[in-house]
Formats: structure tokens, sequence, C-alpha cells
């Protein structure tokens, strides 16, 4: 049996009055691309939230067994270590890329680097080896403004994947674009990830992204669907 890369198991979480999660369970296996669909409102975004450690669940497990010290439960972790995970081993794309406005696509995906400590000669390399890679090395001195919205988000993808991380959570990085470019943008995130091993959870509403992935979980009402059958087939 494959151990998981990252494992929620009966995450609960509360909006005030609203349930946004009632006992949702998924698993993320290593090197693995897994779409997570269901309906607008249904959960999908705070199970994101909670397996990247960006939100705490109130009830639950989340368990990472990817870092240095082996298994971890990111549902206890302090928000340094979470906000340190989210600079070393989780990327992270929303559905609008959030770049630095002021920065170039360089300089964009350079900056988790320069964050880290890399100096900003070899920043600037790896930088503009991940542009390539998505197909956006062209772009590498324009700022996010100057850029098409498939273009931003390829350099969005490009910032994620820079350091290297054992997961990239994807959160409709396709939501606001045409499907050319979302086409595109999916394309090269999946080709990115499974060249180098990393896993991807992302989460769409859209059938034509999902069917990227290598599985489909569905979320609908705060919960995970047919969660026995995925636990099933993993282990099989
Ligand atoms: P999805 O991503 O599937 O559209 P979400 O996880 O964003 O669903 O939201 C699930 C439910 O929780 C929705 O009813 C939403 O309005 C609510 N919700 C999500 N985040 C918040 C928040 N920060 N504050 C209040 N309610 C929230
Ligand atoms: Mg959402």
């Amino acid at each position: 049996m494959t151990t998981p890369l990252i494992e929620a198991r009966g995450l609960v979480k509360r909006y005030g009055t609203t349930d946004a999660l009632r006992g949702a369970s998924l698993r993320l296996l290593p090197g693995e691309v897994l779409a997570v669909t269901g309906p607008s409102g249904s959960g999908k975004s705070t199970l994101l939230h909670c397996m990247s450690g960006i939100v705490r669940p109130d009830e639950g497990e989340v368990r990472y067994t990817g870092g240095v010290a082996g298994a971890e439960r990111l549902d206890q972790a302090g928000e340094g270590r979470r906000s340190t995970l989210r600079r070393t081993d989780f990327g992270v794309v929303f559905q609008f890329g959030q770049l630095v406005g002021e920065l170039t696509a360089l300089d964009n995906v350079a900056l988790p680097l320069l964050l880290a400590g890399t100096s900003r000669a070899a920043a600037h390399e790896s930088a503009g080896t991940w542009l390539e890679r998505f197909g956006v090395r062209g772009q590498a001195a324009l700022r996010p403004g100057e850029m098409s919205g498939g273009q931003a988000q390829r350099v969005a993808l490009a910032r994620a994947m820079v350091t290297g991380p054992k997961v990239v959570f994807a959160d409709e990085p396709t939501g606001a674009l045409d499907s050319l470019a979302g086409e595109q943008v999916m394309t090269a995130l999946v080709h990115a990830a499974r060249e180098s091993g990393t896993a991807v959870l992302l989460v769409t509403h859209d059938a034509q992204v999902a069917a990227y992935a290598d599985r489909e979980a569905t979320v609908r009402d705060g919960v995970v669907e047919g969660q026995d059958e995925t636990v099933a087939e993993v282990t099989r």
C-alpha cells in the first residue's frame, strides 16, 4: 500500500452557522494528480485550505508525511510551521495567480527562492528555466498587467513549482480563462508535475479540466463522496 502524502480524515470546518466541511476525508498520494470536483459551495476550497495548512479544521486530522521529520499533524501545527511548509513543501495557485503586480514575471518566479535565501543569480537562473518549461520565457520582463490571463497563470504555476514542492495546491487555476488558455495551463501543469514527481491537488468544477487528473474525488455538502471506494482503490 502506498503511504499517502497527505491524508485528511473526518474534517469539520464551520463558518458561523455554515458547515463548510462535515466530516470530509481524502488521501493524496505522492506524485498523483487528483482532481477535486463538486458544486459551488460544496466545500472544495475549504478542503484545499485545510489540507494545505492555510486554515485549521475545527475537527479531524490532516497528516502530512512528506516532511523531513516524517509524519506530522497539520491540524495541530502552529501558524509558523504551517507557513514554513507553504514556503518549502507546498506550492499554491489560485484562480487569479496573485502575482506581485510591480514585479516582472522573472522576479515573481524568483521571489520564493530569494525569500529562502538563494542568491539573486541562482534564483534568476531557476526562474528562467521554469518560465521556459511553462512556455512563458518570452514574457520574463513583463509585469502581470502586461500579460494575458493564461500567461499570468503559467507564471503563477512556475512560481509555485520553482522551489521543488512535494505538492501543488491549485484552486480553480483555469477558472478565469477561456478554454484554449485553460487547456494550455492544464497541459503545462500536468506535464511539469509528472516530470518532477510533484503531487497536485486540483480543485475544479470543470469536467474538462478534471479529465487531466489521474483520479477524481467529488465533494458534496461538505463530505467527499465514495470515500470508501477511494480508500479501496489506493490500497489495492
Ligand atoms: P467551494 O469551493 O466548493 O465553492 P467553499 O469551500 O468555498 O466551497 O465554501 C463552502 C461553504 O462555506 C459555503 O457555504 C461558503 O459560503 C462557506 N464559506 C467558505 N469560506 C468561508 C469564510 N471564510 N467565511 C464564511 N463562510 C465561508
Ligand atoms: Mg472554491
